[in-house]
């Protein structure tokens, strides 16, 4: 097994943690190269460079294409077209065409056929994973953690297709009765990023389509192949042409697709998942037609760790929010907050921790937990981050440097402060800045000092404790004694600048429900 860590320092001395696994690189590049195309995969032998709309596998009208790359390895997996906005009107049509038959099917009807696509990617789950990881590079284990999660919005929204309850409410007159329906927005436009490419999916289009919307969904240039596989799934449990329609755009085609999705006078919502510039600049487009949307958008979580809190437990939810997907989640700790009282004790555990449970490498081997970054435009920005603190005076205790290709290690920073852009900005990425606090108040008031509010932790034994900071949390999510606490049926997106709207759980669905008040009067 490959231990690689990287470079590691104790009292700001650099030494290396291990020569051997650190001069190592993270995986043999020659032998992982064998057998690994998803086309080999007995269940996507399908995926021929084609994107879906209305039922069919189709080209970019201008035959263009782009190419799909492991990040672990740089291989080219496969080339998807290059749609623009003239393919993306195309596609909302057909969609606004199914829109008009799929809403009029039963809740029953939906269930049903959506019970039969979480089967069928239940049946797909290891394929699926496995085309995760080949295109977004994290490891196998965290790829079939996501399935799990992706697949439970798919049965969670089936199940909730029959409970789009309406209202009646008390009349105030004898004559007439007061009714509210809830019926399907509309053709719903939906953007979703690279780091989970199933469930980001899954959590918007499966509660849009239980409601009896169809949907354009462009997902992220990184990583559209887990977005086809799910199109060929729900085309074989029986989901009508043009309700699920896929568009694969290049990142030089995403402004002109997404200003198509955000202008149409036929797109009734938009539903984005991204970082906050994109997001700020979706919200404006939408308003020249005044559409719904939903954003989750970045985040800055604050994790507090408080002298009454169970130390080893703090640590095992600091490695499993920092770490999971190499730090590349919205709602990651960005922030490590520690009451100074125990301050020394904690970092010194953290390190121990990530020597022994994390391993950098290809996410398809078995042990990894740390697969690489996305791109290189990641790879950098970690290292500026790193740089950067180290600089203005934090400490550098575990990992700092780059790997081979896309890969960095995991990083452990201590003596962290406010000012540094590790701790002012969305990280990103596999690095731990752990900053000191000194009373409850002054953690509170840094947890909310930024324009995000996504996700926050806290970790305490104090029950009084607990619901104070809770409440004061400025946050959409919040674990307390818990590093990963997403589930599909949890409402969940974010406050501030952090968002619009949630999805997940009952909530999700009333993103894509319209309501009517129905005064009904001569009785
Ligand atoms: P990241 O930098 O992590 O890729 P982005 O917010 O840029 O995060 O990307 C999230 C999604 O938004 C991706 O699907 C991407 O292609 C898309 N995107 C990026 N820029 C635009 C844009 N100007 N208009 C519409 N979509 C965009």
């Amino acid at each position: 097994m490959l231990k690689v860590l990287g470079p590691c320092v104790h009292s700001n001395k650099l030494t290396v943690y291990s020569q051997k696994v650190f001069h190592s690189p993270p995986f043999n590049l020659q032998t992982h190269q064998q057998n690994r195309t998803y086309k080999q995969m007995d269940s996507f032998k399908w995926l021929l460079n084609k994107a879906y709309v209305n039922g069919k596998w189709i080209s970019a009208e201008n035959g263009k294409t782009f190419e799909v790359t492991n990040p672990a390895t740089g291989e080219v997996l496969g080339s998807v077209p290059d749609m623009n906005g003239s393919d993306t009107e195309s596609a909302i049509k057909t969609a606004y065409v199914a829109f008009q038959s799929w809403k009029e099917r039963t809740a029953k009807e939906r269930s049903e056929i959506m019970l039969r696509w979480t089967n069928l990617c239940n049946v797909h789950k290891e394929d699926l994973a496995k085309l995760i990881t080949m295109e977004n590079g994290k490891p196998l284990k965290d790829s079939m953690a996501e399935l799990s999660y992706g697949v439970g919005f798919l049965e969670l929204y089936a199940e909730e297709a029959k409970r789009v309850y309406g209202d009646i409410i008390p009349t105030n007159a004898k004559s007439r009765r007061l009714l509210v329906l809830k019926q399907p927005i509309g053709v719903c436009g939906m953007i979703t990023p690279w780091n989970f490419p199933h469930a980001m999916i899954t959590r918007k289009a499966a509660a849009a389509i239980a409601a009896g919307c169809s949907v354009v969904i462009k997902p992220a240039e990184d990583t559209p192949l887990s977005a086809l596989a799910l199109c060929q799934l729900a085309e074989e449990a029986g989901l009508p042409a043009g309700v699920l329609n896929v568009v694969t755009v290049s990142r030089d085609n995403a402004p002109d697709v997404g200003r198509t999705l955000c202008e149409s006078p036929l797109v009734q919502h938009i539903s984005f998942t991204g970082s906050s510039a994109v997001g700020k600049c979706l919200l404006s487009q939408s308003a020249s037609t005044v559409k719904k949307t939903a954003m989750e958008l970045g985040g800055n979580a604050p994790f507090l760790v408080f002298e009454s809190a169970d130390l080893e437990a703090a640590v095992k939810g600091v490695i499993a929010c920092k770490f999971r997907c190499s730090g590349q989640t919205c709602v990651s700790a960005n922030r490590i907050y520690v009451q100074e009282g125990i301050y020394d004790k904690f970092v010194a555990r953290f390190a121990e921790e990530m020597d022994n449970e994390l391993r950098t490498g290809d996410g398809l081997q078995p042990g990894t937990t740390q697969g690489p970054l996305i791109n290189q435009r990641a790879v950098q920005k970690i290292d500026s981050f790193v740089q950067d603190a180290i600089q203005h005076g934090a400490r550098l205790v575990r990992g700092g440097s780059k790997g081979q290709g896309n890969f960095y290690y995991p990083t452990l920073l201590s003596e962290v402060t406010s000012q540094m852009m590790c701790a002012r900005e969305e990280i990103f990425g596999p690095i731990a800045g752990v900053l000191r606090f000194k009373t409850e108040d002054e953690a509170v008031i840094m947890a909310n000092d930024t324009q995000w509010g996504l996700a926050g932790y806290l970790f305490s034994r104090d029950l009084s404790q607990i619901w104070r900071v809770t409440e004061r949390l400025e946050a959409g999510i919040v674990g307390v004694n818990e590093g990963v606490v997403p589930c599909p049926e949890v409402p969940l997106g974010g406050w501030k600048e952090s968002g619009l709207g949630r999805e997940g759980g009952r909530y999700g669905i009333e993103e894509f429900l319209e309501l009517k008040y129905v005064c009904m009067g001569g009785l």
